[in-house]
């Protein structure tokens, strides 16, 4: 129902206050654009802050204290009566939630941004008419647009979501009961995340990939290590298995087909899906703009992140993968600056990726078999963390860093790590790749000890054949 309709225009108009939208806002909000951000949730911050990203950390790292308190006795840390109560969990995990969007809202209006909530929509290439949830309308015509809708569970015949037996990532980060048997369904980065997570606090989890290893598109090592973890944590982890749909709902039964052994009916109390993610376009009134989706569903844009209709922009996970929040804030930040005249493309050389798994793990950049298809003769230099002194004193050994880098050169291609805080370890191979450096760069840097980050320097060291806490391979 309509109930009163407003007119109002602006010079840039940001449809979604996810991490691409609210970041774009509050850089134009800074250079003085008058500027309308449009946001259909009551909270700002979108799936990163929301439900996604953060929650998700939050509820690992808590059960990550959970799992360490009940295995501290080896320290000589004795601790009875340990028990779970997942409600104040969760709660703890909402005002984290809250205090992070309260942030980007106060940051928004601080810098001059104004906040609107309600559903948008295209009415013309110039037009947005929005709608609120109490029927009000607001038309907004704008000189220029910035579209940041993000992205929704994709949806898969046979995998339907009803909310409570058969989940996606958004209710089982608000689950209030641990379930007892836990199926998920695909072994991408969140089901791996949420398998592990579960895991951890008592489920009997069971994972299903098609795959015939985990992460299939990463150096075998990666899954390897990450599936001997998993599987020594008690997760039942399947490969190559399709699963084939819910078949039963109360409890829910899901049909797994295996090459050898035919179908199979797996009980669970409760079915996670994640199947992945799809572009969130709809409703959008695209055609009124002039614009259409490509034939995934994302909005192609140029390096400066302009859609065909240059003046409305396009960013993060709409714009086309990775599906990764710090991609959409660099999207942000370059468009806002093309928007403003300035010279700025999207040219990064990587975009690193993490998996917040038990060991983490992170990458950026080319791996070994990447680097050959490319034509480029690797050379590698790993070091295993069972032989940093650090990882030994924080009860971490499992894991590795590897540095890939271009044998002609000794240009730093790639580096992978696996083991304790690997997402805060990346950013050094990131900065390292994207500043150009060589092995001898980093060789030279000094490393603070004892960390983890010794663990980057070694295996630069063992690419130049000059490791000296472990074996140099001979030849
Ligand atoms: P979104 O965050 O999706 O925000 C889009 C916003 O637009 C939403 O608030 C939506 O309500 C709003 N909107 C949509 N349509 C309209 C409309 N028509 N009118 C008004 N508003 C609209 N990424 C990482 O980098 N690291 C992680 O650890 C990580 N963990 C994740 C864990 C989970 C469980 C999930 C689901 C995702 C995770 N991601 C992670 C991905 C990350 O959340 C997304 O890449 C990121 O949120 C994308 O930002 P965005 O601004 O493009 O869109």
């Amino acid at each position: 129902m309509v109930v009163g309709t407003l007119q109002r225009s602006c010079q840039v108009a940001v449809v979604g206050g996810g991490p691409g939208g609210y970041l774009a806002a509050i850089r134009l909000g800074q250079e003085g654009r008058d500027v309308v951000l449009v946001e259909k949730e009551p909270a700002l911050g979108g799936i990163c802050l929301n439900e996604g990203c953060i929650p998700s950390k939050a509820l690992l790292h808590a059960a990550e204290v959970y799992t360490a308190t009940r295995h501290a006795s080896e320290m000589g840390i004795e601790v009875s009566g340990v028990s779970l109560d997942v409600g104040r969990m969760v709660a703890w995990k909402d005002r984290i939630v809250k205090r992070l969007t309260d942030g980007v809202r106060t940051l928004s209006e601080k810098n001059g941004v104004e906040v609107l909530h309600g559903t948008a929509r295209f009415t013309s290439p110039h037009d947005l008419e929005v709608l609120s949830a109490d029927g009000e309308v607001v038309r907004l015509s704008f000189e220029e647009a910035i579209v940041a809708t993000g992205s929704v569970p994709a949806r898969v015949p046979g995998f339907e979501l009803d909310g409570t037996r058969v989940i996606g990532s958004r209710e089982a980060l608000s689950l209030t009961e641990v379930p007892r048997r836990l199926v998920v369904v695909g072994g991408g980065y969140i089901g791996l995340e949420l398998g592990s997570l579960f895991r951890k606090l008592g489920s009997e989890v069971t994972l299903l990939e098609s795959a015939e290893t985990l992460l299939p598109r990463l150096d075998p090592e990666v899954g390897q290590a990450l599936g001997r973890r998993m599987r020594a944590l008690g997760v039942d982890v399947r490969l190559g298995v399709r699963a084939r749909g819910v078949v039963q709902r109360d409890p829910p039964v899901v049909e797994v087909e295996r090459p050898e052994s035919g179908v199979e009916r797996l009980e669970a109390d409760v079915v996670l899906v994640c199947l992945g993610r799809a572009p969130l376009t709809e409703g959008l009134g695209l055609e009124a703009a002039g614009l259409s989706t490509d034939a995934r569903g994302f909005l192609p844009v140029d390096a400066a992140l302009r859609t065909a209709r240059p003046w409305i922009r396009a960013i993060g996970d709409v714009a086309g993968p990775p599906l990764l929040a710090h991609k959409a804030y660099r999207e942000a930040k370059v468009a806002v600056e093309s928007m403003l005249g300035r010279r700025a493309e999207f040219d990064n050389l990587v975009i690193p990726a993490v998996i917040y798994t038990d060991p983490e793990v992170a990458w950026a950049g080319m791996g070994e078999a990447e680097a050959r298809a490319a034509g480029i003769r690797p050379r590698v230099g790993t070091f295993p963390l069972r032989a940093s002194g650090r990882a030994l004193t924080l009860a971490a050994p499992d894991g590795f860093v590897k540095t890939i880098a271009d044998d002609a050169t000794g240009r730093i291609l790639g580096m992978i790590v696996v083991g304790a805080n690997a997402s805060e370890l990346i950013a050094e191979g990131t900065l390292a790749i994207e500043m150009g450096a060589f092995l001898d760069d980093v060789a030279a840097v000094i490393h603070p000890h004892p960390t983890l980050s010794e663990g980057i320097l070694e295996s630069v060291d063992a690419a130049l054949g000059q490791a000296v806490h472990v074996l140099n391979p001979k030849g």
